[in-house]
């Protein structure tokens, strides 16, 4: 087995930080020590394989992103990245676990569609994987296969309550799936929306003649969000099962899940670096079509409403349990362009799975959070949360050996021609400059990529089989 010593670096995780080596061996890390350790009186430099310097770096776990939609089917086009481009692109921004959806539609066996995905994945990823499983028919068969898919190491089940006709489930449904959920210990994740008011409203717009990028951000209003969100919170607390809601952007929907925290409801937000930096004014409402890159659903906030300073606060709270990105890119060409007349074609999607980890760190640089929370919110609550920890997520003994080196004094300007390894035309994040910058990375004790070379090989992830979730609050 190979040995790897990271040496003189500061080793953060989500509780402290320590001037400290981190020894691999193989695929795992197997001791933390003082620096400048011997062993039988030599320099334990001497006696491994390799020895990487990370004075005057921080060390920390690999990037946990647990919402990506690699080749995701959306709207009669799929998803830009493969599991190919999508997870090497991760993996050049410090991301070594990602958690996709596979996703059921009417009428399939929920293990079809797992097997669907496994096929997709498999031999064809940089970074480990795993999946979580979007139940789009809830009936009988899938309420019954939530067991079985468990016992394959998928262990979470999201649903929408947007989206009529498509994914979505009704009050019934969800009521139902809940109760599965808390009877097998699984964790509930849903897409809070009120779909049935939201599309009344864009057929409103439209007919309006509204069709630009904009009405797509005006159509799906936060009252929508923090009604569907309160809505979920009510039913799992009628069913007991634990609830993680996904892509929060609005403010008030954050207050409803902070309010049911305080009463000791088991439930978590997740949001996403877009809701943090972009805005409905500045983003949606570009010139033209250009608003179409910044298309999503949960839609991006009005900054004059203030949405994105208070999702920063929230994650300082721990209201915000993780932040993930939702990465689901899209190109213009020929995808995002389907909607040039009309808002509600666009393909909904950001791609965002290579600068999740950077532009979290800014959060660091600019005070918003604490170094430990960048950890805390981007690797270790994220691996918890989804039945991954202390596999991943943590620098420790016995963690896989999933580590980045990450140089505060480093410079990243992100954009096309710059540092883009996403497979889309454009950038949603365009012109964004981080001051840190990855240098490297090890995924189960192999260096995947070095000062912006990319060492690793299509077939490196693996698929994880995950736990039920440590999701207590
Ligand atoms: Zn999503």
């Amino acid at each position: 087995m190979e040995t790897t010593l990271i040496r003189g670096g500061t080793v953060v995780s989500a509780t402290g930080r320590q001037l400290i080596d981190v020894l691999i061996d193989g695929e795992k890390i197997v001791a933390l020590l003082e620096p400048g350790a011997t062993t039988f009186g030599t320099d334990l430099a001497a006696a491994v394989d390799t020895v990487i310097d990370a004075t005057g770096k921080y060390v920390i776990p690999g990037g946990v992103d647990t919402h990506t939609h690699m080749q995701m089917p959306f709207g009669g086009t799929t998803a830009s990245d493969t599991f190919e481009t999508g997870t090497r692109a991760a993996a050049f921004g410090g991301t070594t676990t990602i958690v996709d959806f596979a996703i059921q539609t009417p009428g399939e066996y929920l293990q079809d569609t797992l097997a669907q995905w496994h096929q997709k994945a498999g031999g064809q990823s940089a970074i480990d994987y795993g999946f979580h499983q979007i139940i789009g028919d809830v009936n009988d068969q899938s309420i019954s296969a939530m067991g079985e898919l468990i016992n394959e190491g998928v262990t979470s089940f999201k649903l929408f309550m947007a989206y009529p006709g498509v994914y979505y489930s009704n009050d019934a449904q969800i009521l139902r799936a809940m109760q599965r959920a808390a009877d097998t210990g699984a964790l509930m994740m849903m897409h809070a929306e009120n779909g049935i008011a939201i599309d009344e409203l864009v057929s409103q717009h439209l007919k309006r003649g509204e069709t630009s990028p904009y009405y797509h951000g005006v159509s799906r209003p936060w009252q929508l969000e923090e009604e569907a969100t309160h809505r979920a919170i009510m039913l799992a607390d009628v069913t007991g099962a634990p609830l993680y809601v996904v892509h929060v952007s609005a403010r008030q929907a954050l207050e409803q899940i902070a309010a049911a925290r305080g009463r000791g409801a088991n439930v978590f937000g997740e949001t996403c670096p877009q809701y943090l930096y972009l805005s409905l004014e500045e983003q949606l409402g570009a010139p033209g079509f250009e608003g179409a890159k910044w298309v999503c659903s949960t839609p991006l906030r009005s900054r004059a409403e203030g949405h994105q300073d208070e999702l920063w606060k929230f994650i300082r709270t721990g209201d915000v349990a993780g932040v993930a990105t939702d990465h689901c890119p899209f190109c213009m060409v020929d995808q995002k362009e389907m909607g040039i007349n009309d808002f509600s074609k666009i393909p909904n999607g950001i791609g965002g799975v290579e600068h999740r980890m950077d532009l979290m760190y800014q959060g660091v640089v600019d005070g918003r959070i604490s170094l430990e929370k960048w950890v805390e919110v981007c690797c270790t609550t994220p691996a918890r949360m989804f039945g991954m920890y202390p596999r991943k997520g943590v620098i420790s003994p016995g963690a896989d050996a999933d580590v980045v080196i990450y140089d505060p004094a480093g410079h990243t300007s992100i954009g096309l021609g710059k540092t883009h390894h996403m497979n889309m035309d454009y950038s949603a994040w365009e012109g964004y400059e981080i001051d840190g910058a990855v240098q490297t990375v090890l995924s189960r004790g192999s260096v995947i990529v070095d000062a912006g070379e990319y060492l690793g090989k299509k077939s490196d992830g693996r698929f994880v089989r995950r736990e039920l979730s440590q999701n207590l609050i």
